[in-house]
């Protein structure tokens, strides 16, 4: 799969009076991208198209890891409509908008078509391969292969430095000289297939700032301890529509914090996408809101004149799966007949459905999480071309930025959008 094996490093790097580093030749290159994962392989294409040097290093001994095993294997790509307001980032979701804007969903459809690679779409405009992911990623080795990108693999960065106005790149045991340098590292999270924390610190030691990341687009565990949220850890298996929401929480312009996605109880809490996506913005301690009958109101269904004489839970087994029926349910009021129940009983029923709430002791952790929310502070970099503002020909690109998109397509997407910004951008 490496299109290079690199030769054995110069020594070190000096500037001519052109402002080039001047080293041994195999060492050297325009821009050095450090990780070949999504965004890494995308600004490296496009990067080498505009006839830069380009020499790709990647830690792991093949290319785009954690890309190949995206989307269950079919890589949900894109979506169907991108904007900032399907990104949380804690300096404020404007910053995606300039990068969304000059790569869209049907630029990414475009390359599709042209590397044969057949998509479709599936429920809230997800769209997906229908052939393995791994066709991804050999169309972009290929593509970058073509450009005249040098790809090593086996090659983990442990450090940089500048020097000269080079950047000086220890990887793989050799030193390596680059004019521009891309930190395109991505994050911990899901650490099976090369996840690392190298982005952070290089960043770090390159002057950034680093917002504390933390698991994301992960399962939500519920605790045993907890006497009210015990009773839903026995419904492993249970999987069903719902809406979920954290009440306390705004989501941009102060809109509620929710969503309407299925839902799937586990034997250690939440998963499915409405678990994932609300574990983007759940914080320790906070609570979740779950109507389980969305769309429907759970009191005009206990209201209307043919449910009085039969319960609470045969009524509400017709909608809801008998186990979680019960598991909701009041065990007082579950079995008397409904006509014999009050006003404020029934309210107390339709709450028990449709306004449970939860309070989960944590995520799965950074094993389970599909990324990482946190990460290279925006306000530190440039979001035309994601350039550093700190440090000249430095940009940062993916998920190793502070910006994290729901579940969907749209962190495959920002790697594109940020890996092409930087990519048109590198040394202009
Ligand atoms: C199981 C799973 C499923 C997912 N499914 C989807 C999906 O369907 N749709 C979606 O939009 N998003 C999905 N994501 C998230 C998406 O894959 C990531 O957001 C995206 O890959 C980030 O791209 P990136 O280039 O920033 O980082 P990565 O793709 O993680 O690339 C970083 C690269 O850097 C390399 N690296 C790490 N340390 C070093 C080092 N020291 N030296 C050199 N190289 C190094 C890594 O090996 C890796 O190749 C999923 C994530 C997971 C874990």
């Amino acid at each position: 799969m490496c299109a290079v094996q690199g030769s054995s490093a110069g020594r070190e790097g000096l500037s001519n009076s052109r402002g080039e580093c001047r080293t041994n030749t195999a060492a050297r290159a325009d821009v050095i991208i450090l990780g070949a994962g999504a965004s890494g392989l995308f600004c490296a294409r496009e990067a080498a198209g505009r006839g830069l040097r380009v020499l790709l290093l990647e830690r792991a001994a093949v290319p785009g890891r954690k890309l190949a095993v995206s989307g269950g294997g079919k890589a949900n790509f894109t979506n169907r409509t991108v904007s900032p307001q399907d990104y949380y980032c804690c300096q404020g979701r404007e910053f995606c908008g300039p990068a969304l804007a000059s790569f869209t969903p049907e630029d990414m459809l475009r390359l599709m078509r042209g590397w044969n690679l057949p998509v479709e779409e599936r429920a809230h405009g997800q769209l997906f391969l229908t052939v393995p992911a791994q066709r991804l990623v050999q169309a972009l080795v290929r593509d970058c292969r073509e450009r005249g990108c040098r790809l090593l693999c086996d090659a983990p960065a442990s450090g940089v430095r500048v020097a000269d106005e080079c950047f000086q790149v220890e990887a793989g045991g050799k030193l390596w000289h680059g004019k521009a340098l891309v930190l395109a590292l991505g994050s911990p999270a899901w650490p099976q297939v090369g996840g690392s924390g190298m982005g952070y610190r290089l960043a770090q030691s390159l002057g950034h700032t680093v917002i504390a990341p933390r698991p994301a687009l992960a399962p939500l565990r519920l605790s045993a301890d907890d006497a009210a949220d015990a009773a839903l850890l026995e419904l492993a298996g249970v999987s069903l529509p719902v809406r979920i929401s954290l009440p306390d929480m705004a989501y941009g312009n102060g809109a509620a914090c929710g969503w309407d996605d299925d839902l799937l109880f586990t034997h250690e809490g939440l998963s499915g996408p409405a678990a994932l996506k609300a574990s983007l913005f759940w914080r320790e301690g906070a609570t979740l809101r779950v109507d389980f009958l969305p769309g429907q109101n759970v009191e005009t269904l206990l209201d209307a004149p043919q449910a009085g004489r039969q319960s609470a839970r045969a009524l509400l087994s017709r909608h809801l799966p008998q186990r979680l029926a019960d598991a909701l349910l009041p065990a007082a009021l579950a079995r008397r007949k409904i006509a014999e129940l009050s006003r404020s009983a029934r309210r107390g029923i339709a709450a028990a459905v449709q306004a449970r709430d939860l309070r989960p002791s944590g995520t799965a952790g950074l094993k389970k999480a599909e990324v990482c929310a946190g990460g290279v502070d925006t306000c530190e970099i440039d979001p035309h071309s994601m350039r550093s503002l700190l440090l000249p020909n430095l940009h940062i690109i993916g998920e190793l930025l502070d910006v994290t998109g729901l579940l969907g397509g749209y962190n495959l997407h920002w790697a594109w959008a940020s890996g092409m910004a930087a990519g048109r951008n590198i040394l202009k």
